[in-house]
C-alpha cells in the first residue's frame, strides 16, 4: 500500500510542477492543431476529386475544347471563378491546362503545370499536363515517361484489374488519360502487349465512370492495337463494340469510322480505309468539328498517297495544313507533312519534298518513334522507288528494315516479358498464399505457445500466490497459536494466581502437586492463618481487611526463599511449600514468619493495625518412620498442627516433631482423632511463640 502511495505521489509531484509551463504547452498544442488542420486540409485537397456532375461537365468541356479551345477556356474560367467549385479548383485548372495543350499555347501549359505542381496533390496533374503537351508536340516517348510518373502516383488509389466501381480516392479520369498516353508510348515502341494491358485498364475505368465517349475511344485504340498485333478478329470485335457504343453521337461515330479506316489501313485494305475515312469525314462535317475535319483530311491524304492520287493528296494537304497549324497540333502536322512529302515525291517535286522531310525530322526533336518512323521510311522509300529514284529508295529501305527489326524485337520482348510478369505474378501469388498459410500456422502456433506461457505464468503466479498465502496463513496461524499459547499461559497463570495478593492460588498448588508429588509428598508445609481476622473486618472494614491480607502475604513471601512456594490457601490462610528445607531450618522459617507478620503493625487506611498469625508445620515424610503419604494428607497434617496452635492461644507455630505410627493405617487412625494422639503423645509437637505484644494485639483486642 505504502509503495503505491509513493508511486502516485511521485507522479503527482511533477504534474504539479507542470502548472508553470502549461501556457507553453497550450501554445504548442495550438500550433500542433494548426499543423494538423493544414495537413488535413492538404489531404482533403488531394481527396477532392470532382463529383459526377462536375466531372461530366469538365469532360464535356475538354472534348468541346478540341474543336473550340477558346470557347471552352472561357467556360472553364467561369467555372473557376464560381465559389461553388472552390474545392475543385485543382481539376478545373488542370482542364484549363489541357485546353491550353489543345490550343497549342505552350506558355499557358507550362504556367498551369507549375501552378499545379505547387499545390498539394497537384503533382500528378501537373505531370499529366506536361505529358499531354509532349504528346501533342509529337514527343510520344517522353510523354509516356511523364505519364508513367503520374500513373505511379495515381495508381495506388485505383483498382488494378477490371472494375465496376471507382474507389473514393481514385482520380479515374486522370488515370485513364495517363494510361492512354503510356499505352501510346508503349505502342510506339512496339510494346503492343503492354499497350493492350494499359488500354484495357483505361477502358475498365472509363466503363466504371460510365463515360461512353471515353470507353469508345479506348475500344478504338484497342482495335488498332489488336490489328497491329495481327489479331484482326479482336480488332473487328473492338471496332464493333465501339461502333455500337457510338450510336446517336455523331462525333463518336466519326471517330469510330476513323478507327475503322486505321485498322483497314493496317490491314492493307486501301478501299475499306478510303470508304471508312469518307464516312468519318462526312460525320465530322455533320458534327461541325473543324479540327476533326482537318484530322480526317490528313488521314484521307494518307489514303490518297497509297492509291496514287498524289495530286489530290497535295491539294488536300494544303487545305488541312492551315487548320492543323491553327490548332498548333504538331502531331497531326507532323503526319500531315510526312504525307505531303510522300505526295510531293510522287509528284516528282523532290526539293519541296526534301524540305517537308527535314521539317518532319526537325519536329520530332529527337523524340524517337521507331514504329511511325519505320512506316514513314517505307512509304517514302516506296514513293522514291516508284518515281525511279532507286538510290534514295534503297537507303530508306535499309533504314526502315533496321528499325522494323528493332521494333519486332521489342514486340517479341514485351510479349515475353508480359508473359513472364503474368507468370511471376501468378507464382508470386502462389508463394504469397503459401507464405500466408505458413504465417497463419506460425501465428496459431505462436498463439498457442503464448497461451501456454500465459497459463504457465498464471499457474506459477497462482502457485506463488498460494504459497505466499499459505505462508502468510501459516505465519498467522503460528502467530495466533503463539498468542493463544501466551494467552493460555497468561490465563493459566492468571487462573493460578490470586488477584488480591498476586500469590499462587490453590489451583496452582494443585497443578504443582500433580506434577511433582503425585504419589508421595516430600518437603515441608507451613499452614498459616491470621488470628482473629474477623475482628479486623468487623472493626475497620473490609478494605482494611484486604490491606492486611495483602501486607501479610507480602511479608510471608519476604520470609521464604525464592524457590519456596507461597499459596493463598483461603481467605486469610496461607500455605508455604518449602521443597528443600532441612527440619531445623524449617523451625527457623516458621519463627521468621511469626515475627515478620506479627512484628511491625500493618499500615491501612484505618491506621496501623497489629496482626499476628498462627502456623502449623511439618516435614514430610513424617519422622521417624518416614512414612509416605499423599500431599492432601500432608496439607491435612499441617492444618491439624495449625489447629493446635489456635487452640493453644494463637500467635504461635506448632511443628510436628515425631509421629508414632508404623504404617499408613496407623497414620489414618491418628488423623481421625488428632487431639487424642497429641494427648497420648503419639504425636509430638514443638511450639514456637510469636512476638510478644507491647499491648494486646489488634486482632485479639
Ligand atoms: P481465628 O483466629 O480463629 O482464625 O479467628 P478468625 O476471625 O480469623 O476466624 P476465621 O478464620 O474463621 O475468619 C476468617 C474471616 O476472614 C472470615 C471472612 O469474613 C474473612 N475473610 C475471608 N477472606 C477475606 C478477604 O479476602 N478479605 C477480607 N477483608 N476478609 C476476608
Ligand atoms: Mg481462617
Ligand atoms: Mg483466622
Amino acid at each position: 500500500m505504502r509503495t503505491w502511495r509513493r508511486v502516485i505521489l511521485k507522479a503527482a509531484r511533477p504534474a504539479a510542477a507542470c502548472a508553470a509551463w502549461t501556457s507553453a504547452a497550450r501554445a504548442a498544442w495550438t500550433m500542433a492543431s494548426a499543423v494538423a488542420l493544414l495537413v488535413l486540409g492538404a489531404m482533403s485537397a488531394r481527396a477532392e476529386i470532382p463529383d459526377r456532375a462536375l466531372d461530366a461537365q469538365l469532360a464535356q468541356l475538354d472534348r468541346f475544347g478540341y474543336n473550340e479551345p477558346d470557347k471552352a477556356a472561357q467556360q472553364l474560367r467561369a467555372l473557376l471563378a464560381d465559389p461553388a467549385h472552390a474545392a475543385h479548383r485543382l481539376h478545373i485548372d488542370y482542364t484549363l491546362g489541357r485546353n491550353a495543350v489543345q490550343a497549342g499555347r505552350p506558355d499557358d501549359v507550362r504556367r498551369t503545370a507549375a501552378e499545379l505542381e505547387a499545390q498539394p496533390g497537384g503533382r500528378p496533374l501537373s505531370r499529366m499536363l506536361l505529358a499531354e503537351f509532349q504528346d501533342r508536340q509529337g514527343q510520344t516517348g517522353r510523354s509516356g515517361e511523364m505519364a508513367q510518373l503520374a500513373l505511379d502516383e495515381l495508381s495506388p488509389a485505383c483498382p488494378a484489374g477490371a472494375t465496376t466501381t471507382i474507389p473514393p480516392g481514385c482520380d479515374a479520369r486522370v488515370m485513364i488519360q495517363a494510361l492512354r498516353l503510356v499505352a501510346r508510348a508503349q505502342g510506339a515502341r512496339g510494346e503492343y502487349a503492354f499497350a493492350e494491358t494499359s488500354l484495357r485498364r483505361a477502358l475498365s475505368l472509363a466503363q466504371a465512370l460510365q463515360d461512353h465517349s471515353l470507353s469508345g475511344t479506348m475500344m478504338g485504340s484497342l482495335a488498332v492495337n489488336s490489328q497491329v498485333r495481327d489479331e484482326p478478329a479482336a480488332a473487328q470485335q473492338w471496332m464493333a463494340q465501339a461502333w455500337q457504343l457510338a450510336q446517336g453521337d455523331v462525333s463518336a461515330m466519326s471517330r469510330a469510322k476513323m478507327v475503322e479506316s486505321m485498322v483497314s489501313s493496317r490491314r492493307g485494305d486501301r478501299s475499306a480505309q478510303l470508304a471508312a475515312l469518307e464516312d468519318a469525314l462526312r460525320l465530322a462535317e455533320q458534327s461541325g468539328g473543324r479540327r476533326d475535319v482537318a484530322l480526317l483530311q490528313n488521314n484521307l491524304l494518307d489514303a490518297y498517297i497509297h492509291t496514287d492520287q498524289s495530286a489530290k493528296a497535295v491539294q488536300l494537304a494544303r487545305l488541312a495544313l492551315p487548320v492543323v497549324q491553327f490548332y498548333n497540333d504538331q502531331t497531326v502536322e507532323r503526319t500531315l507533312r510526312h504525307n505531303l512529302s510522300v505526295a510531293l515525291v510522287q509528284q516528282r517535286q523532290f526539293e519541296p519534298a526534301r524540305r517537308e522531310i527535314a521539317r518532319v525530322l526537325e519536329m520530332a526533336q529527337g523524340d524517337f518513334d521507331p514504329v511511325r518512323r519505320a512506316l514513314q521510311l517505307r512509304e517514302l522509300g516506296e514513293a522514291y522507288a516508284k518515281v525511279g529514284q532507286p538510290k534514295e529508295a534503297l537507303r530508306l529501305y535499309h533504314e526502315e528494315r533496321a528499325l522494323s527489326a528493332d521494333t519486332a524485337r521489342r514486340n517479341r520482348e514485351s510479349s515475353l516479358q508480359q508473359l513472364r510478369l503474368k507468370y511471376d505474378s501468378e507464382a508470386k501469388q502462389r508463394d504469397l498464399e503459401l507464405l500466408r498459410r505458413e504465417q497463419t500456422l506460425q501465428d496459431r502456433e505462436l498463439g498457442n505457445r503464448r497461451l501456454a506461457q500465459y497459463v504457465g505464468v498464471g499457474l506459477a503466479a497462482l502457485l506463488g500466490l498460494s504459497l505466499i498465502l499459505i505462508g502468510v496463513m501459516l505465519a498467522r496461524v503460528r502467530d495466533a497459536n503463539r498468542k493463544l499459547k501466551a494467552k493460555q499461559s497468561l490465563l493459566r497463570a492468571q487462573s493460578e494466581r490470586d488477584p488480591l495478593t498476586d500469590l499462587a492460588n490453590r489451583r496452582h498448588f494443585l497443578a504443582v502437586m500433580d506434577r511433582h508429588a503425585k504419589d508421595m509428598f516430600t518437603g515441608a508445609l507451613l499452614m498459616i492463618d491470621i488470628d482473629h481476622f474477623k475482628h479486623v473486618n468487623d472493626r475497620h472494614g473490609h478494605a482494611a481487611g484486604d490491606a492486611v491480607i495483602i501486607e501479610v502475604s507480602r511479608r510471608i513471601a519476604q520470609a521464604v526463599r525464592a524457590e519456596d512456594l507461597v499459596v493463598r490457601w483461603g481467605g486469610e490462610e496461607f500455605l508455604v511449600f518449602a521443597r528443600n528445607v532441612a527440619p531445623d531450618q524449617l523451625q527457623l522459617l516458621a519463627e521468621r514468619i511469626l515475627f515478620i507478620v506479627g512484628g511491625e503493625p500493618v499500615p491501612t487506611a484505618a491506621g496501623p493495625l497489629r496482626v499476628t498469625c498462627s502456623i502449623g508445620f511439618a516435614h514430610f515424610p513424617l519422622p521417624p518412620a518416614q512414612l509416605a503419604l499423599h500431599w492432601e494428607q500432608a496439607v491435612n497434617w499441617a492444618d491439624m498442627a495449625l489447629y493446635t496452635a489456635k487452640s493453644q492461644g494463637r500467635n504461635r507455630a506448632r511443628g510436628i516433631v515425631t509421629v508414632e505410627a508404623g504404617d499408613a493405617q496407623a497414620l489414618i487412625q491418628i488423623e481421625a482423632d488428632f487431639d487424642a494422639a497429641c494427648s497420648s503423645e503419639r504425636v509430638q509437637l514443638q511450639t514456637l511463640l510469636g512476638p510478644a505484644s507491647p499491648e494486646a494485639p489488634e486482632a485479639a483486642a
